[in-house]
């Protein structure tokens, strides 16, 4: 299938170099937890965590939704193997993209009754169109139409997330 670029490389880094700063400015020297959302925001946050300077942790979760057989509710499935301890923590909960925002407001919920001492979000795409959660994340990277993207973390069966720009996947 052929992967359409939306947005470039250099968009890209450029962009994360400007949300570093806001972020180290915001923090001011506080201790900071990235927890990272497996595995589509694993190429941000590398990019993202070089670019901060100031005291940093990193931990990581998986969330998967699976939808019921009989309703159409879904529930998120959280683990958090990686996870270490985030009570008392100031906590920056980085995903992918803003899709429904199930994803983003479950895990707000959960990393707050761990106890984290605050808890901020920040997505790298955020999707118009399509939320039903109503969440506002603190820092998001580039606003996309409804569209399915690859690249960049995220994927398609599990390929194109090598791919350093975000693209539309063409059938
Ligand atoms: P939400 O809980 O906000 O509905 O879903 C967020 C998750 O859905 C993301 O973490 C991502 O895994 C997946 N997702 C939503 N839209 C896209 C998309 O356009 N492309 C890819 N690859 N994943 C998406
Ligand atoms: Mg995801």
């Amino acid at each position: 299938m052929a992967v359409t670029p939306l947005i470039n490389e250099t968009q890209i880094q450029e962009r994360l170099a400007e949300l570093a700063q806001r972020i180290e400015a915001d923090y001011a020297e506080r201790p900071l937890t990235i927890v990272a959302v497996l595995t589509g925001s694993l190429v941000a946050l590398a990019d993202l965590i070089r670019r901060i300077h100031g005291p940093l942790r990193i931990a990581l979760v998986q969330a998967s939704s699976y939808r019921g057989a009989t309703t159409s509710a879904t529930t998120l499935v959280i683990n958090e193997t990686f996870a270490p301890d985030v009570a008392g923590r100031d906590v920056l909960l980085l995903d992918d993209i803003l899709d429904t925002g199930r994803t983003l407001a479950t895990l707000v919920e959960h990393l707050k009754d761990r106890g984290a001492a605050s808890v901020r979000t920040m997505v790298l795409l955020r999707k118009i169109g399509r939320q039903v959660v109503p969440i506002e994340p603190d820092y998001h990277g580039f606003v996309i139409p409804d569209v399915f993207v690859v690249g960049y973390g995220l994927d398609y069966n599990d390929e194109y997330r090598h791919l350093p720009f975000v693209g539309v996947l063409e059938p």
